[in-house]
Protein backbone atom coordinates (compact mmCIF):
# COMPACT_ATOMS: atom_id res chain seq x y z
CA UNK A 1 0.00 0.00 0.00
CA UNK A 2 1.15 3.39 -0.93
CA UNK A 3 1.89 5.68 2.37
CA UNK A 4 -0.91 8.30 1.33
CA UNK A 5 -3.47 5.73 1.34
CA UNK A 6 -2.54 4.88 4.97
CA UNK A 7 -5.27 6.47 8.23
CA UNK A 8 -3.35 10.08 8.51
CA UNK A 9 -2.63 9.10 12.45
CA UNK A 10 -0.21 6.52 11.34
CA UNK A 11 1.32 8.17 8.22
CA UNK A 12 4.27 9.59 9.85
CA UNK A 13 5.16 6.65 11.94
CA UNK A 14 5.00 4.28 9.10
CA UNK A 15 8.07 5.01 7.46
CA UNK A 16 11.30 5.11 10.48
CA UNK A 17 11.98 8.72 11.25
CA UNK A 18 15.51 8.67 11.11
CA UNK A 19 16.17 12.88 10.95
CA UNK A 20 15.63 13.10 14.60
CA UNK A 21 18.41 13.21 16.89
CA UNK A 22 20.39 10.95 15.00
CA UNK A 23 23.77 9.83 16.03
CA UNK A 24 24.55 9.43 19.73
CA UNK A 25 21.80 7.66 20.27
CA UNK A 26 23.24 3.39 20.57
CA UNK A 27 25.94 2.60 23.12
CA UNK A 28 27.55 -0.56 23.80
CA UNK A 29 27.44 -1.13 27.08
CA UNK A 30 29.37 -3.98 29.42
CA UNK A 31 27.58 -6.48 31.60
CA UNK A 32 30.87 -6.67 33.90
CA UNK A 33 31.62 -3.05 34.77
CA UNK A 34 29.16 -0.88 33.48
CA UNK A 35 31.42 1.28 31.22
CA UNK A 36 29.34 2.36 28.11
CA UNK A 37 31.33 2.83 24.46
CA UNK A 38 29.83 4.72 21.19
CA UNK A 39 29.33 2.39 18.63
CA UNK A 40 31.13 3.89 15.26
CA UNK A 41 33.72 1.23 16.11
CA UNK A 42 32.37 -2.98 16.29
CA UNK A 43 33.44 -3.41 19.85
CA UNK A 44 32.91 -7.44 20.43
CA UNK A 45 34.39 -7.22 24.31
CA UNK A 46 34.76 -4.77 27.06
CA UNK A 47 38.41 -2.88 26.32
CA UNK A 48 38.32 -2.39 29.67
CA UNK A 49 37.58 -5.88 31.58
CA UNK A 50 36.69 -7.79 28.73
CA UNK A 51 33.29 -8.87 29.49
CA UNK A 52 30.60 -9.25 26.54
CA UNK A 53 28.49 -6.39 25.35
CA UNK A 54 24.87 -5.76 25.21
CA UNK A 55 23.88 -2.77 22.72
CA UNK A 56 21.58 -0.44 24.79
CA UNK A 57 19.26 2.54 23.51
CA UNK A 58 20.46 5.75 25.29
CA UNK A 59 16.99 7.46 24.20
CA UNK A 60 14.69 4.24 24.17
CA UNK A 61 12.53 6.57 26.81
CA UNK A 62 11.26 8.12 23.29
CA UNK A 63 9.31 4.91 22.51
CA UNK A 64 7.62 4.91 25.71
CA UNK A 65 6.01 8.56 24.92
CA UNK A 66 4.03 6.48 21.90
CA UNK A 67 0.99 4.51 23.57
CA UNK A 68 1.24 0.58 23.21
CA UNK A 69 -1.81 0.49 21.02
CA UNK A 70 -0.25 3.25 18.77
CA UNK A 71 2.78 0.21 18.17
CA UNK A 72 0.42 -1.89 17.70
CA UNK A 73 -0.97 -0.34 14.88
CA UNK A 74 2.29 1.67 13.48
CA UNK A 75 3.84 -2.64 13.14
CA UNK A 76 0.21 -4.16 11.55
CA UNK A 77 0.12 -0.73 8.87
CA UNK A 78 3.76 -1.27 8.22
CA UNK A 79 3.19 -4.74 7.07
CA UNK A 80 1.63 -3.67 3.82
CA UNK A 81 4.49 -1.48 3.13
CA UNK A 82 6.40 -2.31 -0.19
CA UNK A 83 9.76 -0.98 0.94
CA UNK A 84 12.18 -3.89 1.22
CA UNK A 85 14.45 -2.61 4.43
CA UNK A 86 11.26 -2.93 6.13
CA UNK A 87 9.59 -6.08 5.21
CA UNK A 88 12.31 -8.17 7.24
CA UNK A 89 13.68 -7.50 10.99
CA UNK A 90 13.50 -3.89 10.53
CA UNK A 91 9.69 -3.87 10.08
CA UNK A 92 10.58 -3.36 14.20
CA UNK A 93 13.25 -0.51 12.97
CA UNK A 94 12.89 1.69 16.38
CA UNK A 95 13.81 -1.58 18.65
CA UNK A 96 16.19 -2.91 16.23
CA UNK A 97 18.75 -0.57 14.73
CA UNK A 98 17.21 2.85 14.82
CA UNK A 99 20.40 4.69 13.69
CA UNK A 100 20.86 2.28 10.42
CA UNK A 101 19.89 4.02 7.35
CA UNK A 102 17.18 2.04 5.39
CA UNK A 103 19.93 2.23 2.23
CA UNK A 104 21.91 0.37 4.66
CA UNK A 105 19.47 -2.67 5.45
CA UNK A 106 20.47 -6.16 3.93
CA UNK A 107 17.38 -7.86 3.13
CA UNK A 108 16.83 -11.06 1.70
CA UNK A 109 14.25 -12.31 3.01
CA UNK A 110 14.67 -13.31 6.46
CA UNK A 111 12.57 -12.89 9.57
CA UNK A 112 8.09 -13.31 9.43
CA UNK A 113 8.71 -16.93 9.41
CA UNK A 114 5.55 -18.85 9.54
CA UNK A 115 3.58 -19.85 13.08
CA UNK A 116 2.11 -23.23 12.40
CA UNK A 117 -0.21 -24.52 14.93
CA UNK A 118 0.39 -28.51 15.70
CA UNK A 119 -2.70 -30.66 14.45
CA UNK A 120 -5.33 -32.36 17.01
CA UNK A 121 -3.29 -35.76 17.08
CA UNK A 122 0.06 -34.10 17.78
CA UNK A 123 -1.57 -31.57 20.36
CA UNK A 124 -3.18 -34.94 22.07
CA UNK A 125 0.11 -36.46 22.59
CA UNK A 126 2.20 -33.31 24.10
CA UNK A 127 -1.09 -33.02 26.55
CA UNK A 128 -1.07 -29.15 25.69
CA UNK A 129 -2.06 -26.35 22.81
CA UNK A 130 1.20 -25.51 20.59
CA UNK A 131 2.59 -23.96 17.48
CA UNK A 132 6.23 -24.34 15.62
CA UNK A 133 7.35 -21.28 14.67
CA UNK A 134 9.31 -22.66 11.70
CA UNK A 135 12.62 -20.17 11.46
CA UNK A 136 13.51 -23.10 9.07
CA UNK A 137 11.94 -21.26 6.29
CA UNK A 138 14.55 -17.88 7.02
CA UNK A 139 16.81 -17.64 3.58
CA UNK A 140 20.07 -20.04 5.07
CA UNK A 141 17.23 -22.55 6.78
CA UNK A 142 17.92 -20.89 10.30
CA UNK A 143 17.06 -18.50 12.79
CA UNK A 144 20.63 -16.96 12.48
CA UNK A 145 20.12 -15.08 9.29
CA UNK A 146 17.94 -12.99 11.58
CA UNK A 147 21.01 -11.77 13.23
CA UNK A 148 23.36 -12.00 10.09
CA UNK A 149 20.37 -9.30 8.78
CA UNK A 150 21.22 -7.16 11.71
CA UNK A 151 25.26 -7.52 11.54
CA UNK A 152 25.81 -7.07 7.93
CA UNK A 153 23.56 -3.65 7.90
CA UNK A 154 25.34 -2.24 10.41
CA UNK A 155 29.01 -2.93 8.64
CA UNK A 156 27.07 -1.36 5.45
CA UNK A 157 26.72 1.43 7.86
CA UNK A 158 29.91 1.83 8.86
CA UNK A 159 31.57 1.51 5.56
CA UNK A 160 29.27 4.22 4.27
CA UNK A 161 29.83 6.07 7.27
CA UNK A 162 33.52 5.88 6.58
CA UNK A 163 33.82 4.28 9.88
CA UNK A 164 36.13 1.53 8.60
CA UNK A 165 37.67 0.81 5.69
CA UNK A 166 35.53 -0.83 2.73
CA UNK A 167 37.17 -3.53 2.79
CA UNK A 168 35.96 -5.98 5.46
CA UNK A 169 36.92 -9.97 6.02
CA UNK A 170 34.09 -11.07 8.27
CA UNK A 171 35.25 -14.19 10.03
CA UNK A 172 33.16 -16.60 12.75
CA UNK A 173 33.38 -19.79 14.24
CA UNK A 174 30.12 -22.16 13.74
CA UNK A 175 28.63 -25.22 14.37
CA UNK A 176 27.02 -25.22 10.78
CA UNK A 177 24.44 -22.72 10.88
CA UNK A 178 26.07 -19.58 11.87
CA UNK A 179 28.46 -19.95 8.78
CA UNK A 180 25.98 -21.01 6.24
CA UNK A 181 24.14 -17.28 7.16
CA UNK A 182 27.38 -15.13 7.34
CA UNK A 183 28.57 -16.31 4.04
CA UNK A 184 25.15 -16.31 2.39
CA UNK A 185 25.46 -12.42 3.80
CA UNK A 186 28.68 -11.41 2.95
CA UNK A 187 28.34 -12.39 -0.39
CA UNK A 188 25.61 -10.45 -0.91
CA UNK A 189 27.53 -7.76 -0.17
CA UNK A 190 30.45 -8.63 -2.42
CA UNK A 191 33.42 -7.04 -3.42
CA UNK A 192 33.06 -4.65 0.22
CA UNK A 193 33.13 -7.76 2.52
CA UNK A 194 34.39 -10.95 2.19
CA UNK A 195 34.27 -13.68 4.46
CA UNK A 196 35.77 -16.87 5.95
CA UNK A 197 33.92 -19.56 8.47
CA UNK A 198 36.10 -21.99 10.96
CA UNK A 199 34.25 -24.91 11.51
CA UNK A 200 34.95 -28.35 13.98
CA UNK A 201 35.59 -30.93 11.23
CA UNK A 202 33.14 -33.53 10.95
CA UNK A 203 30.95 -31.99 13.01
CA UNK A 204 28.80 -29.90 10.50
CA UNK A 205 26.15 -31.77 8.51
CA UNK A 206 27.43 -32.31 5.03
CA UNK A 207 23.99 -30.05 4.11
CA UNK A 208 25.60 -27.43 6.65
CA UNK A 209 29.23 -27.25 4.96
CA UNK A 210 27.70 -27.07 1.43
CA UNK A 211 26.12 -23.64 2.37
CA UNK A 212 29.29 -21.68 2.98
CA UNK A 213 31.33 -23.30 -0.01
CA UNK A 214 28.45 -22.54 -2.19
CA UNK A 215 28.28 -18.76 -1.26
CA UNK A 216 32.11 -18.71 -2.01
CA UNK A 217 33.37 -18.23 1.40
CA UNK A 218 37.17 -19.66 2.68
CA UNK A 219 36.39 -22.58 4.95
CA UNK A 220 38.75 -23.74 7.39
CA UNK A 221 38.06 -26.98 9.00
CA UNK A 222 39.58 -27.50 12.40
CA UNK A 223 40.25 -30.91 14.45
CA UNK A 224 37.81 -30.50 18.21
CA UNK A 225 34.74 -29.13 18.99
CA UNK A 226 32.97 -25.79 18.57
CA UNK A 227 34.27 -24.28 21.97
CA UNK A 228 37.52 -24.72 20.36
CA UNK A 229 37.37 -22.91 16.84
CA UNK A 230 35.42 -20.35 18.78
CA UNK A 231 38.91 -19.82 20.72
CA UNK A 232 40.75 -19.79 17.30
CA UNK A 233 38.43 -16.75 16.11
CA UNK A 234 38.82 -14.99 19.13
CA UNK A 235 42.13 -15.09 18.86
CA UNK A 236 41.61 -14.11 14.99
CA UNK A 237 39.78 -11.19 16.04
CA UNK A 238 41.89 -9.90 18.61
CA UNK A 239 45.09 -9.75 16.39
CA UNK A 240 44.09 -8.81 13.61
CA UNK A 241 41.79 -6.60 11.36
CA UNK A 242 38.50 -9.01 11.38
CA UNK A 243 34.74 -8.28 12.06
CA UNK A 244 33.58 -11.14 14.14
CA UNK A 245 30.62 -12.49 13.13
CA UNK A 246 29.66 -14.99 16.13
CA UNK A 247 26.67 -14.00 18.38
CA UNK A 248 29.60 -12.52 20.68
CA UNK A 249 28.88 -9.64 18.49
CA UNK A 250 26.03 -7.47 20.01
CA UNK A 251 24.38 -6.97 17.02
CA UNK A 252 23.47 -10.56 16.11
CA UNK A 253 21.51 -9.96 19.53
CA UNK A 254 19.83 -7.10 17.89
CA UNK A 255 18.52 -8.46 15.06
CA UNK A 256 17.43 -12.00 16.38
CA UNK A 257 14.86 -9.72 19.12
CA UNK A 258 13.10 -9.90 16.14
CA UNK A 259 11.69 -13.15 17.35
CA UNK A 260 9.99 -11.85 20.17
CA UNK A 261 8.56 -9.19 18.05
CA UNK A 262 7.23 -11.23 16.00
CA UNK A 263 5.42 -13.95 18.01
CA UNK A 264 3.78 -10.10 20.16
CA UNK A 265 2.44 -9.13 16.67
CA UNK A 266 1.42 -12.57 15.44
CA UNK A 267 -0.47 -13.01 18.41
CA UNK A 268 -2.03 -9.75 18.57
CA UNK A 269 0.01 -8.83 21.53
CA UNK A 270 -1.25 -10.73 23.67
CA UNK A 271 1.39 -12.79 25.43
CA UNK A 272 -1.10 -13.90 28.49
CA UNK A 273 -0.52 -17.44 29.21
CA UNK A 274 2.05 -17.82 26.35
CA UNK A 275 5.09 -19.81 26.53
CA UNK A 276 8.01 -19.73 24.65
CA UNK A 277 10.25 -22.67 24.34
CA UNK A 278 13.57 -22.40 22.64
CA UNK A 279 16.99 -24.58 22.44
CA UNK A 280 20.37 -23.28 23.69
CA UNK A 281 23.79 -23.35 22.63
CA UNK A 282 25.88 -20.42 22.45
CA UNK A 283 22.93 -18.66 24.70
CA UNK A 284 22.51 -15.72 21.89
CA UNK A 285 19.44 -16.94 21.11
CA UNK A 286 17.88 -16.74 24.21
CA UNK A 287 19.58 -13.83 25.37
CA UNK A 288 18.12 -11.44 21.93
CA UNK A 289 14.36 -13.78 22.62
CA UNK A 290 14.59 -12.12 26.92
CA UNK A 291 15.59 -8.92 25.21
CA UNK A 292 13.16 -8.58 22.37
CA UNK A 293 10.15 -9.37 24.80
CA UNK A 294 11.60 -7.36 27.92
CA UNK A 295 11.63 -4.11 25.54
CA UNK A 296 7.90 -4.83 24.33
CA UNK A 297 7.32 -4.82 27.66
CA UNK A 298 8.69 -1.61 28.62
CA UNK A 299 6.93 0.11 26.15
CA UNK A 300 3.43 -1.10 26.87
CA UNK A 301 3.16 -3.44 23.34
CA UNK A 302 2.11 -6.42 25.44
CA UNK A 303 0.97 -6.46 28.84
CA UNK A 304 2.63 -9.36 30.09
CA UNK A 305 5.67 -11.17 29.92
CA UNK A 306 5.15 -14.75 28.34
CA UNK A 307 7.35 -17.59 29.94
CA UNK A 308 10.58 -18.75 28.34
CA UNK A 309 12.22 -21.78 28.56
CA UNK A 310 15.17 -22.16 27.10
CA UNK A 311 16.49 -26.33 26.56
CA UNK A 312 19.52 -28.53 26.32
CA UNK A 313 20.35 -32.05 25.28
CA UNK A 314 21.57 -33.69 28.51
CA UNK A 315 24.93 -33.79 26.28
CA UNK A 316 24.98 -30.22 26.50
CA UNK A 317 23.98 -28.74 29.11
CA UNK A 318 26.12 -26.24 31.24
CA UNK A 319 23.42 -23.45 31.18
CA UNK A 320 20.79 -26.00 32.25
CA UNK A 321 23.21 -27.07 35.26
CA UNK A 322 23.40 -23.42 36.88
CA UNK A 323 20.35 -22.98 37.46
CA UNK A 324 19.94 -26.30 39.29
CA UNK A 325 21.23 -24.19 42.23
CA UNK A 326 18.11 -22.62 43.13
CA UNK A 327 19.78 -20.12 45.44
CA UNK A 328 21.19 -17.61 43.30
CA UNK A 329 23.78 -16.61 45.12
CA UNK A 330 25.41 -20.22 45.38
CA UNK A 331 25.37 -20.91 41.62
CA UNK A 332 28.38 -21.00 40.09
CA UNK A 333 29.01 -21.12 36.27
CA UNK A 334 30.86 -24.79 35.42
CA UNK A 335 31.39 -25.22 31.47
CA UNK A 336 31.10 -28.82 30.49
CA UNK A 337 32.55 -31.40 28.27
CA UNK A 338 30.03 -31.96 25.63
CA UNK A 339 29.33 -35.23 24.16
CA UNK A 340 27.92 -36.21 20.85
CA UNK A 341 24.44 -35.12 20.08
CA UNK A 342 21.73 -34.65 17.40
CA UNK A 343 21.23 -31.19 18.54
CA UNK A 344 24.41 -30.64 17.05
CA UNK A 345 24.33 -26.67 16.53
CA UNK A 346 23.67 -26.19 20.21
CA UNK A 347 26.26 -28.69 21.09
CA UNK A 348 28.03 -25.94 23.04
CA UNK A 349 29.70 -26.48 26.91
CA UNK A 350 30.89 -22.95 27.21
CA UNK A 351 28.53 -20.88 26.24
CA UNK A 352 29.96 -16.69 25.25
CA UNK A 353 26.52 -15.29 26.32
CA UNK A 354 26.14 -16.75 29.51
CA UNK A 355 27.02 -13.42 31.06
CA UNK A 356 24.09 -11.90 29.32
CA UNK A 357 22.08 -14.87 30.19
CA UNK A 358 22.53 -14.31 34.08
CA UNK A 359 21.92 -10.66 33.65
CA UNK A 360 18.48 -10.62 31.55
CA UNK A 361 16.75 -13.82 33.57
CA UNK A 362 17.35 -11.83 36.82
CA UNK A 363 15.55 -8.87 35.45
CA UNK A 364 12.46 -11.06 33.60
CA UNK A 365 11.90 -13.01 36.77
CA UNK A 366 12.09 -9.55 38.65
CA UNK A 367 9.85 -7.92 36.30
CA UNK A 368 7.17 -10.38 36.60
CA UNK A 369 4.89 -10.81 39.41
CA UNK A 370 6.44 -15.06 39.41
CA UNK A 371 9.70 -16.82 37.93
CA UNK A 372 9.06 -16.71 34.58
CA UNK A 373 11.99 -17.94 32.63
CA UNK A 374 12.49 -22.00 33.25
CA UNK A 375 15.47 -24.14 32.17
CA UNK A 376 14.93 -27.71 31.23
CA UNK A 377 17.06 -30.80 29.80
CA UNK A 378 15.97 -33.39 27.74
CA UNK A 379 17.27 -36.68 26.25
CA UNK A 380 18.56 -37.22 22.96
CA UNK A 381 16.00 -39.90 22.54
CA UNK A 382 13.56 -37.50 23.46
CA UNK A 383 14.71 -35.39 20.72
CA UNK A 384 14.86 -37.49 17.83
CA UNK A 385 11.21 -39.25 18.61
CA UNK A 386 9.92 -35.64 19.12
CA UNK A 387 11.43 -34.29 15.93
CA UNK A 388 10.17 -37.33 13.41
CA UNK A 389 6.64 -37.62 15.84
CA UNK A 390 6.44 -33.62 14.71
CA UNK A 391 7.73 -34.76 11.41
CA UNK A 392 4.75 -37.23 10.59
CA UNK A 393 2.36 -34.61 11.45
CA UNK A 394 3.31 -31.99 8.98
CA UNK A 395 5.90 -29.84 9.97
CA UNK A 396 9.55 -29.70 8.91
CA UNK A 397 10.92 -29.32 12.29
CA UNK A 398 14.59 -29.65 12.44
CA UNK A 399 16.45 -31.72 15.67
CA UNK A 400 16.11 -28.46 17.77
CA UNK A 401 12.60 -27.99 17.02
CA UNK A 402 12.23 -31.66 18.14
CA UNK A 403 14.42 -30.72 21.73
CA UNK A 404 11.89 -27.45 22.03
CA UNK A 405 8.99 -30.16 21.65
CA UNK A 406 10.73 -32.54 24.28
CA UNK A 407 11.02 -29.73 26.46
CA UNK A 408 7.07 -28.37 26.43
CA UNK A 409 6.64 -32.00 26.96
CA UNK A 410 8.65 -32.01 29.84
CA UNK A 411 8.08 -28.44 31.06
CA UNK A 412 4.22 -29.89 31.20
CA UNK A 413 5.45 -33.14 33.25
CA UNK A 414 6.97 -30.93 35.76
CA UNK A 415 3.84 -28.56 35.75
CA UNK A 416 6.29 -25.19 34.76
CA UNK A 417 3.73 -25.21 31.77
CA UNK A 418 -0.40 -25.17 32.48
CA UNK A 419 -2.83 -26.53 31.26
CA UNK A 420 -4.41 -23.52 29.62
CA UNK A 421 -0.81 -22.27 28.43
CA UNK A 422 -0.36 -21.34 24.72
CA UNK A 423 3.47 -22.47 23.93
CA UNK A 424 5.30 -21.34 21.13
CA UNK A 425 7.65 -23.96 19.79
CA UNK A 426 11.03 -22.71 18.04
CA UNK A 427 12.28 -25.27 15.19
CA UNK A 428 15.35 -22.92 14.79
CA UNK A 429 16.24 -24.63 11.32
CA UNK A 430 15.05 -26.41 8.54
CA UNK A 431 14.72 -30.33 8.86
CA UNK A 432 16.83 -30.81 5.60
CA UNK A 433 20.28 -29.54 7.29
CA UNK A 434 19.68 -32.32 9.97
CA UNK A 435 18.46 -35.35 7.81
CA UNK A 436 21.71 -37.66 8.25
CA UNK A 437 20.21 -37.98 12.09
CA UNK A 438 16.71 -39.04 10.65
CA UNK A 439 18.67 -41.71 8.02
CA UNK A 440 20.66 -42.93 11.25
CA UNK A 441 17.32 -43.24 13.28
CA UNK A 442 15.84 -45.10 10.22
CA UNK A 443 18.72 -46.90 9.62
CA UNK A 444 19.54 -47.95 13.56
CA UNK A 445 23.33 -46.82 12.90
CA UNK A 446 23.36 -44.34 15.98
CA UNK A 447 27.19 -44.77 17.44
CA UNK A 448 26.60 -45.70 21.12
CA UNK A 449 27.60 -42.17 22.36
CA UNK A 450 24.28 -40.88 21.45
CA UNK A 451 22.47 -43.70 23.40
CA UNK A 452 19.41 -43.71 20.78
CA UNK A 453 17.56 -46.49 19.81
CA UNK A 454 14.86 -46.28 17.25
CA UNK A 455 11.07 -46.31 18.23
CA UNK A 456 9.89 -48.81 16.05
CA UNK A 457 6.45 -46.81 14.72
CA UNK A 458 9.01 -43.80 13.82
CA UNK A 459 11.05 -45.56 11.49
CA UNK A 460 10.54 -45.68 7.34
CA UNK A 461 12.20 -46.40 4.67
CA UNK A 462 11.82 -46.89 0.81
CA UNK A 463 10.65 -50.12 -0.62
CA UNK A 464 12.38 -51.19 -3.95
CA UNK A 465 10.23 -52.45 -6.56
CA UNK A 466 11.16 -54.80 -8.83
CA UNK A 467 8.87 -57.93 -10.40
CA UNK A 468 11.22 -60.78 -10.46
CA UNK A 469 9.05 -62.59 -13.40
CA UNK A 470 10.17 -59.24 -15.96
CA UNK A 471 13.47 -59.56 -18.07
CA UNK A 472 13.55 -56.43 -19.29
CA UNK A 473 13.20 -53.14 -16.93
CA UNK A 474 14.02 -49.83 -18.23
CA UNK A 475 17.35 -48.08 -18.12
CA UNK A 476 18.46 -44.09 -18.10
CA UNK A 477 18.60 -43.74 -21.72
CA UNK A 478 17.47 -47.13 -22.40
CA UNK A 479 13.40 -46.70 -22.14
CA UNK A 480 11.09 -49.52 -22.71
CA UNK A 481 9.25 -49.65 -25.60
CA UNK A 482 5.92 -51.68 -26.91
CA UNK A 483 4.89 -54.85 -24.93
CA UNK A 484 7.85 -54.74 -22.36
CA UNK A 485 6.86 -51.60 -21.52
CA UNK A 486 3.37 -52.23 -20.94
CA UNK A 487 4.34 -55.67 -18.98
CA UNK A 488 6.43 -53.25 -16.70
CA UNK A 489 3.87 -50.76 -15.84
CA UNK A 490 1.47 -53.47 -15.52
CA UNK A 491 3.75 -55.96 -13.63
CA UNK A 492 5.12 -52.70 -11.02
CA UNK A 493 1.88 -51.21 -10.55
CA UNK A 494 0.32 -54.53 -9.78
CA UNK A 495 3.38 -54.95 -6.74
CA UNK A 496 3.26 -51.72 -5.28
CA UNK A 497 -0.97 -52.28 -5.12
CA UNK A 498 -0.11 -55.26 -3.14
CA UNK A 499 2.63 -54.02 -1.11
CA UNK A 500 -0.16 -51.07 -0.29
CA UNK A 501 -2.81 -53.55 -0.35
CA UNK A 502 -5.16 -51.85 -2.76
CA UNK A 503 -8.39 -52.49 -3.60
CA UNK A 504 -9.39 -52.85 -7.21
CA UNK A 505 -12.44 -50.20 -8.61
C1 LIG B 1 22.80 -21.68 16.62
C2 LIG B 1 21.72 -22.64 16.75
C3 LIG B 1 21.13 -22.95 17.99
C4 LIG B 1 21.65 -22.39 19.28
O1 LIG B 1 21.43 -21.00 19.39
P1 LIG B 1 22.34 -20.11 20.36
O2 LIG B 1 22.02 -18.72 20.04
O3 LIG B 1 23.76 -20.45 20.04
O4 LIG B 1 21.98 -20.51 21.75
C5 LIG B 1 20.06 -23.81 18.02
N1 LIG B 1 19.57 -24.36 16.89
C6 LIG B 1 20.11 -24.11 15.68
C7 LIG B 1 19.55 -24.77 14.47
C8 LIG B 1 21.19 -23.24 15.56
O5 LIG B 1 21.72 -23.00 14.36
ZN1 LIG C 1 33.87 -3.79 31.22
Amino acid sequence: MKIENFPEDIQPYVIPDLTSDEGERLIYRCLGCGLEYGIEKLLYTCPECGQVLLIYDANFDRLKKIPGELWHRIFDYRKMLKISALKGIYLYHEFIGPIIPLDSIVYLGEGHTPVIEANSFLQKKAGIRFYFKNDGQNPSASFKDRGMASALSYIQFIISKGYISSDVLAICASTGDTSASAALYASYLKPHVKSAVILPHKKVTPQQLSQPLGSGASVFEIPGVFDDCMKVVEALSEKYNVALLNSKNAWRILGQESYSYEIAQDFEYDMSDKVVILPIGNAGNITAVMSGFLKFYETGIIKTLPKIIGVQSKHANPVYKYYLEPDAEKRKFVPVTVMPSVAQAAMIGNPVSMPRVIHLVDIYNSMSDKQKVFFVEVSEQDIMDWELLANRNGHIACTHGGESLAALVSGYEQKIIEKNDVAIVDSTAHALKFSGFQEMYFENSFPEEFEISPNRDLINSPVFIRPKDLEKVPAPGKPLTGEDFKRFVERTSEEIANALDLKKV
